[in-house]
């Protein structure tokens, strides 16, 4: 079976586990853009509370801009490494409204992908997963967002080799992915990494994956070969 087949029966398995996740609702880019600079190193309920703070602090992110740095700080303060998240939000904010007069995404919409990436990639402190993310869930285009748990899990299943950089691990996996399945794809794996492929001790025996998996397979061969 080629990998796209994999991928195809990967993403069955999870439907089946974890349910097909809710359709895609498209998010405002610039507000995809902040929250995801403040989900870095850090989790969702953190994050998603710095957000929700700047949302109700400013009513536009134009007022964001002109505001101190050190104020905006205190606000995300929850979300960890708040002195460079908010300089990067500043920073992210203001060229944007320097490149298109207001603070606007709008433009990604009608370009390809790649002059997508590129367009985002060039704001100071855009990285590629924050880049895919903007442009998967604000704009549906086909971009693979690999955290944490999409890196692990699918060197494991054999998707990605074990040396990849996570830069490269985009590009590979939007390659890889069916175009229509990212966003399915995306969701499960994560959910499987939560859930199931933990970092520390994954449930290899009760893993649905089991069958489909690289990682796995190693891990039997070793304990073989160390009883024979
Ligand atoms: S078999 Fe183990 S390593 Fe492979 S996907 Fe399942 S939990 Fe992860």
């Amino acid at each position: 079976m080629d990998d796209r087949g994999r991928i195809r029966k990967i993403l069955n398995l999870l439907y089946k586990a974890y349910g097909k996740p809710r359709p895609l609702k498209l998010s405002d880019p610039v507000d995809e853009l902040i929250r995801t600079v403040l989900s870095q190193n850090t989790n969702d309920r953190n994050s998603l509370g710095a957000f929700a703070i700047l949302k109700k602090s400013f009513r536009s992110w134009e007022g964001l801009v002109k505001t101190d740095t050190a104020r905006v700080a205190r606000l995300i303060r929850h979300a960890g490494l708040a002195n460079i998240k908010a300089r990067r939000i500043k920073g992210v904010l203001k060229e944007i409204e320097k490149r298109e007069t207001k603070i606007t995404l709008a433009p990604l919409k009608k370009m390809e992908v790649a002059e997508a990436v590129q367009y985002l990639r060039t704001l100071k402190g855009v990285g590629p997963k924050t880049a895919a993310c903007v442009l998967l869930f604000s704009f549906g285009k086909a971009v693979m967002p690999v955290d944490t748990h999409i890196f692990r899990v699918t060197k494991r299943l054999g998707l990605i080799r074990n040396n990849i950089d996570i830069e490269t691990a985009h590009e590979t996996l939007t390659g890889l992915v069916p175009k229509d399945l990212i966003y399915g794809f995306h969701l499960g794996i994560i959910e499987h990494g939560r859930r199931t492929c933990r970092a520390r001790n994954p449930t290899c025996g009760v893993c649905i994956l089991y069958s489909l998996c690289k990682f796995r397979r190693k891990v039997q061969s070793a304990k073989r070969k160390t009883k024979t």
